[in-house]
């Protein structure tokens, strides 16, 4: 076998790499000896010639490489990388009991940058999103079907991040047959269907999975504490996973979402749970203008959940991305009855739980409400965050209740 091309970074830039960060990016990096091509294995080395990493090399992106071991010994080869497939399914077999939609590899996380794999009940989605992962493509495809036994994967590496790797989007059949329109998934007591040809992300949010099952508890709670039905309100509620677990306090459940095909399905799903009709409220519109209406009307909730979409894409965007979720914090806050909860999330990895919780504590001073914050929440446990690589922490959320 030829030697691997080397990286050979700057005087200086090793000091990420002995902390085991796994991204190498374009200006940390000296020289380039040999000559590899996108996806290729290459040897990461200090200034100084000492053996840092072994890293896939993608020429397109300024993040130009991302590690795959930091063991010399090991040989990143087809056995390498099954291995690490394997055993990132075998960690998330004990919440199989839980759902049978996870996320059974999540990238950095779990030692395979830029690879997603999510289950749906036996299909398989896909996101190639590096071109390391890119290039052992087909091994990684066995590697999937051999440690979960599902025959039939499709591919939505159709994201964005594609294009930064010099990569096309790809979207379709992986292995095995065609996924049926949509496929039925058990989340703890409640049923969703997913479509995953054209759903968010791979199809669902699976990452709230835990928060859901919280916002169930708590509509319980207050049903059971008031001895009355709880009014239930559910921003961004895309095929309505919340909403469904909101019905669990017995009452109604508004609803609101700007897509109209997002709002289908939930009402579909609304069915599919056996929740009577009347109870579920739907509403097409735009959250922000939508909370300053209710507001107008005078109307208030037990419980509300506020889950955006991704505010901010990148740090440049922190500063408006605030503006908005305070915006939305404070309209949501000022429907809150006394003694009612807000679930209120973030899933934009620019800004992180401390900044989320000053924007929250800003609209809670300026709805005049006094509220404590009960727990803070996150991603449930299929998608770990790696301790040296803190860039993997996105979903962050705040469980406060008005006094
Ligand atoms: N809570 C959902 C996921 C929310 S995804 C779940 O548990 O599955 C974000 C949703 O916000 C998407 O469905 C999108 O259509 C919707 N959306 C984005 N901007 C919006 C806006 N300004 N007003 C209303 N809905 C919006």
């Amino acid at each position: 076998m030829k030697p691997a091309a080397e990286l050979v970074l700057k005087p200086g830039k090793e000091r990420s790499l002995l902390r085991r960060h796994p991204w190498i990016y374009d200006t940390a990096i000296g020289r380039v000896k040999g000559a590899p091509e996108a996806g290729h294995t290459v040897a990461v080395r200090g200034h100084d010639g000492r053996w840092l990493a072994w890293a896939a090399f993608s020429p397109s992106s300024t993040l130009r490489a991302r590690c795959w071991s930091f063991a010399e010994t090991d040989r990143i080869d087809s056995a390498w990388l099954a291995a690490r497939v394997q055993e990132a399914v075998a960690r998330r077999a004990h919440l199989a009991s839980a759902s049978d939609a996870l996320r059974l590899v999540f990238g950095e996380a779990d030692g395979l940058p830029g690879l997603i794999a999510d289950r749906y009940a036996d299909q398989l989605v896909v996101q190639f999103q590096a071109a390391g992962v890119e290039a052992w493509r087909e091994e990684l495809l066995d590697a999937l079907v051999a440690a979960t036994g599902c025959a039939d994967v499709f591919d939505r590496s159709d994201s964005a991040g594609r294009t930064r790797e010099g990569l096309a989007p790809a979207f379709g059949i992986a292995r095995g047959a065609e996924p049926p329109s949509r496929i039925a998934i058990r989340e703890h007591r409640r049923r969703a269907w997913v479509d995953v040809r054209s759903g968010h992300k791979t199809g669902y949010y699976i990452d709230q999975r835990d928060n859901r099952e919280l916002a169930a508890a708590l509509a319980l709670r207050s049903r059971e504490q008031q001895r009355r039905p709880v009014a239930a309100l559910n921003c961004f509620c895309y095929t309505g996973g919340f909403s469904i677990a909101l019905a669990a306090g017995g009452g109604g459940v508004m609803s609101i979402d700007s897509s109209a095909d997002a709002l289908a399905l939930a009402q579909e799903n609304w069915q599919l749970n056996g929740l009577p009709r009347d109870a579920g409220q739907w509403h097409e519109a735009n959250v922000f203008e939508a909370l300053r209406a209710l507001r107008a009307d005078g109307r208030a909730f037990d419980l509300i959940v506020l889950d955006p979409p991704k505010f901010a894409a990148s740090h440049h965007h922190v500063e408006r991305a605030a503006r908005a979720y305070k915006d939305i914090n404070l309209s949501a806050l000022r429907l809150l009855a006394p003694g009612g909860y807000l679930l209120t999330f973030s899933c934009s990895g620019a800004i992180g739980v401390e900044l989320f919780q000053k924007i929250v504590a800003g609209a809670v001073i300026d709805a005049r409400v006094e509220t404590q914050l009960l727990r803070r929440l996150a991603a449930g446990e299929d998608h770990p965050l790696r301790m040296t690589h803190p860039e993997g922490e996105y979903l962050k959320g705040l469980l406060l209740q008005r006094l």
